[in-house]
Order: C-alpha cells, then structure tokens, then sequence
C-alpha cells in the first residue's frame, strides 16, 4: 500500500509540534528568518534565537536598514557568519524589490538562497507545491521506499521521491502543511534512532519497515577526514581587565566579526617566531598560556593556542577594548573556546564562554541544508 499523504495529514492534523514561526499568519520574513536559522541548530535552540532577532528587527525592512555590525552582533554565537552576511544582502534584497517573490525561481535568485530554503520558503509561505529535502524528509522518504544506496550519492534520489508525494491530492491541496508534516514526523516519530514505527501513519506502507532496515537507513558513505589548522591568537588585557577584540576582514571565515586577534589559519604549526609577527602590540613580554581550543567548521578543524600579555597603561592601538562579560553576545563560538581556554589557564573567569548557543550546534533533529 503506497503510505498515503492523507493519512499523515490526518496524523498532524491532531500531533503537529507548536512551533513559535507557525503561530502567527505566514509571514515568508519569519518563515525564511527560521529556516536559515534552523541550517544552524536545533529548534530548541532557535527558538529563543528567532524571538530576540524578531524583536530586534521586526521586519524584513528594519533588517535591510540595519547596519551590518548590529546584525552580526545579533548572529553572534548562532556560528558560520556567512550565513549571517548572506541574510542581510537578502533583506536589502528583498526590501529594494518590495517584498519576497512567491516562486521557488524567484526565491532562488536572492543572494544567499539555496535550494533547500528556497523550496521550504515557496511551500511553507505560499503553498506552492514542493517539498524541500531537509534531513527529516531525507530520512522519512529513504526508509519509505527502502533507498539502501548511501548519502550524499541518493540526494538527487531521494528529492525525486519525496517530490512525488506532491503528486497526491491530498498533499497538493496542502503543500505547507504536508512539508511540514513530513518534518514533524522525521522529527517526532521517524527519528534518527529507533524510529517509532509502531504509532507511526505510516507503517502500514513503509517498505524499510516491512523489509526491517528502516532504523539503519539513511545509510551513508564514509566521511572523508576533515584536514587540521592551526592558528594562534593573542590574549591582551588591559589594568581594567578589559580585552583588546579586533574586527576580522570583511571577507572569509568569521568575516566582519568581532575576534582575538591572531595569526592567519593555515595547515601547519606556527612558531612563537612567526607567530609574534602577527602580535597586535609587539615587545610586550607575550606568554604562551597551556592548552588548545578546537573548533569545528565544515571544511576543516581549527586548533588555536593562545599567547597572552598585559597592555601597558595609556598603549594606542587599533580595536575594541570590551569587558568579557560583554563579549558573549559580541563573539562567534571559536572565538569564545578561547576565553575558555583562557580562564582554564590563568583561573580569570571570564563570563562570556558561558553564553548558551555559543558555538555552532550539529543538527540531529532536523539538519537543514542551505
Ligand atoms: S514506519 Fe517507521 S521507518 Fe517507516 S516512516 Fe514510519 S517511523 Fe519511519
């Protein structure tokens, strides 16, 4: 029996999560803020994250206009900035052109938009009838059909599948609320581990189920091994305690972010040598404090060590000096490993490391691609 798109409207009809972006009218800025935040982490996590940048920029226009330091200081620990710069050019976007477009193509064509977030937005707002492959649908649609062959190769396999559900009636007279269905039951019931088949509505026609692999699907290819770099960062505090933060280039990693500042990040080690060369005041007597941060971005792991100093008193030098309990919301995660690492070395507590969200967070629930 092929599972039937009624009866999982049927099922969320009565289960569907309450979920702070479903409660109000579609709004595509709401809808949109809360699916680029949902590629971060996890909905517990955004929930509090969505609020906040809600009552900070309430609509797409008050994002366009504001200035990019007040959006990063708001993204800050929510992790990989580009994302963040890529929100704002899409606000300003969107506001010069009078709105969001209500196509997929539309959608697709403003800065930063991938083909996840473009199909999400297109169906959640406007019930345009695509279903969008986020790791929940992904999961729901290879154990339906028992797809054995393995990610990321079934991708392209599995959005033709799960767009065939569209195809139904029931799913095509409500696109928004059967993506979103499939959401919630790849969320609630359909979970990475130990899938509760037994409540599930779809059980009676869930091949992965009936041929008993459902719970080892999706399957998925070897990980390649994520290359380490290495960087080293200078920890300058001044009579007051404060630390000296300076703001990164506009472009690259952590591009526009408040930051200790460092070396470069490159593949091999650095020397105090060459490292001191990098040094945002040289001569001072810089010590290397014990330890190692690391932290995790897509492409590669980064190893920071940390070399420290006090600043002489009236010293003129380029940055920001910030007390630490003020750089939680300033910092993005790597640059808050440091402090840890920091007050593990010296005892100086320093608040900000304890933010929550302070990192960016693996999805498990919910991995939503760009
Ligand atoms: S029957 Fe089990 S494996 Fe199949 S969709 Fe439902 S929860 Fe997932």
């Amino acid at each position: 029996m092929l599972p039937s798109a009624s009866d999982l409207l049927a099922w969320y009809d009565r289960h569907r999560r309450t979920l702070p972006w479903r409660e109000a009218a579609r709004d595509p800025y709401r809808i949109w803020l809360s699916e680029v935040m949902l590629q971060q982490t996890t909905v517990a996590a955004v929930t509090p994250r969505w609020r906040r940048f809600l009552d900070r920029f309430p609509s797409v226009q008050a994002l366009a206009a504001a200035p990019w330091e007040a959006v990063a200081e708001e993204w800050a620990g929510l992790g990989y900035y580009a994302r963040a710069r890529n929100l704002h050019a899409c606000a300003q976007a969107v506001a010069a052109r009078g709105g969001f477009p209500d196509t997929v193509e539309g959608l697709r064509a403003l800065p930063g938009i991938g083909a996840y977030t473009a199909a999400a937005v297109a169906a959640i707002a406007f019930d345009r009838p695509v279903v969008p492959l986020d790791g929940n649908v992904e999961r729901v649609t290879s154990r339906v059909k028992a797809v054995e062959e393995p990610l990321p190769g079934a991708r392209p396999r599995l959005a033709a599948l799960a767009q065939g559900w569209m195809e139904q009636a029931a799913a095509h007279s409500r696109p928004a609320d059967f993506v979103q269905a499939l959401f919630d039951l790849g969320a609630t019931i359909c979970t990475p581990r130990n899938p509760a088949c037994a409540i599930c509505p779809w059980q009676a026609g869930c091949e992965g189920r009936l041929a008993g692999i459902a719970g080892s699907l999706p399957r998925k290819a070897p990980k390649p091994v994520r290359p380490v770099k290495y960087g080293v960062h200078f920890l300058l505090r001044d009579a007051e305690g404060r630390l000296l933060l300076r703001r990164r280039p506009p472009s690259g990693l952590l591009g526009g972010m408040l930051g200790l500042p460092g070396t470069p990040w490159r593949e091999e080690g650095w020397s105090a040598e060459e490292a001191l060369a990098f040094a945002p005041v040289p001569g001072l007597d810089w010590r290397p404090l014990p330890g190692e941060a690391k932290h995790g971005f897509t492409h590669f792991e980064l190893r920071m060590t940390l070399l420290a100093a006090v600043a002489p008193p009236e010293l003129r030098t380029d940055g920001e000096w910030w007390p630490p309990e003020a750089t939680a919301q300033a910092l993005p995660g790597a640059m808050l490993r440091l402090l840890t690492l920091a007050e593990a070395a010296t005892g100086v507590a320093s608040p900000a490391h304890r933010a929550p969200g302070s990192g960016p967070r693996k999805r498990t629930q919910t991995g939503r691609p760009a």
